[in-house]
């Protein structure tokens, strides 16, 4: 009797913790292929990058919770198979465990880009420790910063290193920032915002060249065939989730490994959760992948309890984000995908203001910027499923707050 999780990282590690909350006494197993203890990405682009915090103070968990929590936890292995017929996960030092639940928490990793020249030194991904400690060290000495991409990462890349004696560019393909996850006011803000701290922010243009002498990166050329002197290259262009495993099993795959609403694969002793997972969402009404510190651990919550006391019940937990852009700070409760109406509560000039989405005349997510108060309104609005129109926020007198209350 034993649970394995193959992936230790936000999710893996959470539901190991969730499971012994839980009281579950059976043996727990958790799988891990980087070197390091379990640690969280986000200071990763905000303030380990900065030396602001220390490797030991971004770890989920300190050394010693681990065999005083009778967890097993195996670092720099990977798992290289899974027999369902047996139900043994196969690592590549040769040993096979055996379950009687598994869990696949393998996350994502940076997707590449089919550009010439990126295997140039000094173009770097950001996605792991390893990635964060070169990147720290180079930004030291880097006078010409390229970032590629206008996401979570490439934003806050950009904020952290943007200083006077340094150029910094960022190229983004779309015609707006973070436009996967954020309502078009937002973008905007955001846009000029980071223009007036001296990033030169270029939207729909793309990434076409890395440039190079001797092997080390010296531009880069974009799609509009216009060069950026560069000795730094991030390289933030979004992920891919790590299904892999998962397929070669037989399990079902799509842009991640396919779930259903209580999180189990297509064989219910298997779950997956995190980054790898696409499950239906019932807040965007479609099958969908989140990648985010809350998705991770809510639904780390939800299989833990699944495995103590099976109720198959859907994992609904509301989704909330957050990315801090050095002052700027973001924080989005519920999604705004498929969103057909916003409103603007608040002046963008402030630099706090907040941006309601609507979908089908009802309030589906609430961005805030500096708002923290608004974020913390919506939270308990969304969650409670509070039918509020957009004529409803923006009425006279109107207060979040109180209608959260
Ligand atoms: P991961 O954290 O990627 O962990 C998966 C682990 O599984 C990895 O260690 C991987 O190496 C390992 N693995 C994969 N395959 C195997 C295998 N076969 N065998 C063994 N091990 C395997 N989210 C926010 O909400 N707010 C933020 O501010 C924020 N900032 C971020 C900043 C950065 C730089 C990055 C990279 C991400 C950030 N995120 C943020 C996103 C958040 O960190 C991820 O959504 C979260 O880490 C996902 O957790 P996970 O456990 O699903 O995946
Ligand atoms: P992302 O949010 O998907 O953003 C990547 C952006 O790069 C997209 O806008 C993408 O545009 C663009 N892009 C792709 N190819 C490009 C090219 N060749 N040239 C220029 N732009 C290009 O992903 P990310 O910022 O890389 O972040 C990676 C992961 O870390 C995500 O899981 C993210 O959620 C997570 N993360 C989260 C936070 C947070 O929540 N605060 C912070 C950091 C990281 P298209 O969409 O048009 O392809």
């Amino acid at each position: 009797m034993s649970t394995v999780i193959v992936g230790a990282g936000q999710a893996g590690v959470h539901l190991a913790v969730s499971l012994r909350q839980a009281g579950y006494a059976e043996r727990i197993v958790l799988i891990g292929d980087e070197p390091a203890l379990p640690y969280q990405r986000p200071p990763l682009s905000k303030a380990f990058l900065l030396g602001a915090a220390t490797e030991e103070a971004i770890q989920l968990r300190p050394e010693s919770f681990y065999p005083s929590e009778s967890i097993d936890l195996l670092t720099g292995e990977r798992a290289t198979g899974i027999d369902l017929a047996t139900a043994c996960v196969q690592l590549a030092s040769g040993t096979r465990i055996a379950w009687e639940h598994l869990v696949l928490a393998t996350g994502a990793r940076p997707r590449t880009l089919g550009v010439p020249g990126k295997s140039l030194d000094g173009v770097l991904p950001l996605r792991s420790l390893a990635h964060a400690r070169e990147l720290a060290r180079r930004i030291g000495t880097a006078r010409h910063v390229v970032v590629v991409g206008g996401g979570f990462i490439g934003l806050e890349f950009a904020a952290a290193v943007a200083r006077d004696g340094i150029t910094t560019t960022l190229l983004e393909g779309a015609d707006r920032l973070m436009g996967r996850a954020v309502t078009s006011p937002v973008s905007r803000f955001f846009a000029e915002s980071h223009r007036a701290r001296g990033v030169e922010v270029r939207l729909g243009v793309a990434a076409a060249e890395f440039l190079g002498v001797r092997g080390r990166v010296t531009a880069v050329r974009a799609t509009d065939g216009r060069n950026h002197p560069a000795d730094l290259v991030v390289v933030g262009a979004g992920v891919t989730p790590d299904t892999e495993l998962a397929a070669r099993a037989g399990l079902p795959t799509g842009d991640g490994i396919l779930v259903d609403e209580t999180l189990r694969t297509a064989d219910e002793r298997v779950f997956a959760i995190g980054d790898c997972a696409r499950f239906p969402s019932t807040h965007a009404g479609t099958l969908l992948r989140l990648e985010s510190v809350q998705n991770a651990t809510g639904q780390a919550a939800h299989v833990a309890r699944e495995i103590v006391a099976p109720g198959r019940c859907p994992y609904q937990a509301l989704p909330w984000f957050w990315s801090d852009q050095k002052g700027l700070r973001l924080q989005i409760a519920g999604l705004t995908h498929r969103h057909d109406e916003t409103a603007l509560l608040g002046d963008p000039d402030s630099g706090r203001f907040s941006v309601a989405a609507f979908r089908n005349g009802r309030l589906v997510a609430l961005e805030a910027v500096n708002r923290p108060a608004d974020y913390q309104a919506a939270r308990r609005l969304l969650s409670r499923g509070a039918a509020l129109t957009a004529s409803d926020v923006t009425a006279p007198g109107f207060s979040l707050k109180t209608a959260a209350a």
